[in-house]
């Protein structure tokens, strides 16, 4: 088996617990490879670089073009420009992919949910454009713009296509914001009319679009929605199916990928033993079949399902009282 070569970036809080937790995994399912570890976030700071960012870590991942990222810490109403942010945006990773399912032996309120949220991971609110006017009075841009809007809407309409999904549903606001929202709608209805009339497309406003998913989350499937309405979405279906410790996510662009859970750093439970590695676990599952090493990761995803299904050795978070560590070891004893 060809040796890959990943670029491994532990992150900041429980970052570094997961993240080891998954390269063992990987690693006793048979991946043959040769991590190339490098910080981001507080951590490189701490590690003697003079940016959070160092661009050593983005070179790194140009170069070798698959990252595995635990999550990073960004300072609240001050600071730097989030690590995150601007590694989307330094690698055009366009298309963020989170997969959200009921999982086995995880009960929640809702049985066979199936989604996927397709978020535009380059413009919107997210674009960190803020000016103070006068003193007093401050402003936020959203930007979206047409080539950004028709590539994530191909983009998730290709996605839908290979992966053999029913229907789109865009959530958007426009009818407040008229010019943004209002071209994220129609670059997606011109695609999907002039490239994929066979996808089901639905446009739903996103205030509506929330009550229906917890009221029914089966009745959606592909979600497709710019930066910041997909980052409060996926927050809210990880809610649906168990939490943020089951709810995995991948950057996706054109020249690099980057597979990150959808949680934070998690501080409040940093350093513990305690935080759920299987969020990192299952993006890891999605980077090795965008790898193409789809048995692993088949083997992989076995053994999650095996051990939660079992329910002896789950984290706290699914209600057990295993550790970070000892989770990953039940998983590895389940490998086959
Ligand atoms: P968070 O996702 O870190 O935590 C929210 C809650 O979920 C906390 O109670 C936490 O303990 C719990 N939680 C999260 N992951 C868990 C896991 N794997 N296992 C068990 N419990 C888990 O969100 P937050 O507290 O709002 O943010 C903390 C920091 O993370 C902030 O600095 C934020 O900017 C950053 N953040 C980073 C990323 C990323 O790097 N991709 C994503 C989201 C937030």
């Amino acid at each position: 088996m060809a040796k890959h070569t990943i670029v491994l970036i532990p992150g900041d809080g429980i970052g570094p617990e997961v993240s080891n937790a998954t390269k063992r995994v990987l690693e006793a399912a048979g991946l043959s490879v040769e991590w190339v570890e490098l910080p981001a976030g507080a951590t490189a700071i701490e590690q003697g670089y003079d940016n959070v960012l160092p661009e050593r870590t983005v070179a790194a991942i140009k170069a070798h073009k698959v990252a595995l990222k635990g999550p990073v810490t960004t300072p609240v109403g001050k600071g730097f420009k989030s690590v995150n942010v601007q590694l989307r945006q330094k690698l055009t990773l366009y298309a963020a992919i989170r997969p959200v399912r009921s999982m086995p032996g995880i009960k929640t309120r809702f049985e066979n949910v199936d989604l996927v949220i397709v978020r535009e991971n380059t413009e919107g609110l997210y674009s960190g454009i803020e000016n103070e006017v006068v003193p007093g009075v401050v402003t936020s841009m959203k930007v979206a713009s047409e080539a950004a809007c028709m590539r994530i809407a191909r983009y998730a309409f290709r996605y839908a296509t290979r992966r053999h999904r029913r229907k789109i549903t865009v959530f958007h606001k426009a009818n407040i914001m008229k010019l943004t929202d209002g071209l994220f709608l129609k670059c997606a209805k011109q695609i999907q009319e002039e490239e994929y009339p066979n996808i089901e497309y639905e446009e739903m406003i996103i205030d509506a679009a929330c009550m229906k998913l917890v009221q029914d989350p089966t009745r959606f499937d592909v979600m497709l929605m710019e930066n910041l309405y997909g980052d409060l979405v996926s927050d809210m279906c990880a809610g649906l199916v168990g939490g943020l410790g089951v709810t995995p996510g991948a950057n996706i662009g054109d020249e690099a990928a980057v597979f990150e859970a959808v949680h934070g750093s998690a501080p409040d439970i940093a350093g513990k033993n305690i935080a759920n590695p299987l969020a990192l676990v299952m993006s890891g599952v999605m980077m090795l079949n965008h790898i193409h090493e789809e048995s692993i990761a088949a083997k992989v995803k076995n053994a999650y399902d095996t051990v939660l299904r079992e329910g002896k050795s789950l984290t706290r978070d699914l209600g057990g009282t295993a550790g970070t560590n000892e989770f990953a070891d039940a998983l590895i004893a389940k490998l086959k």
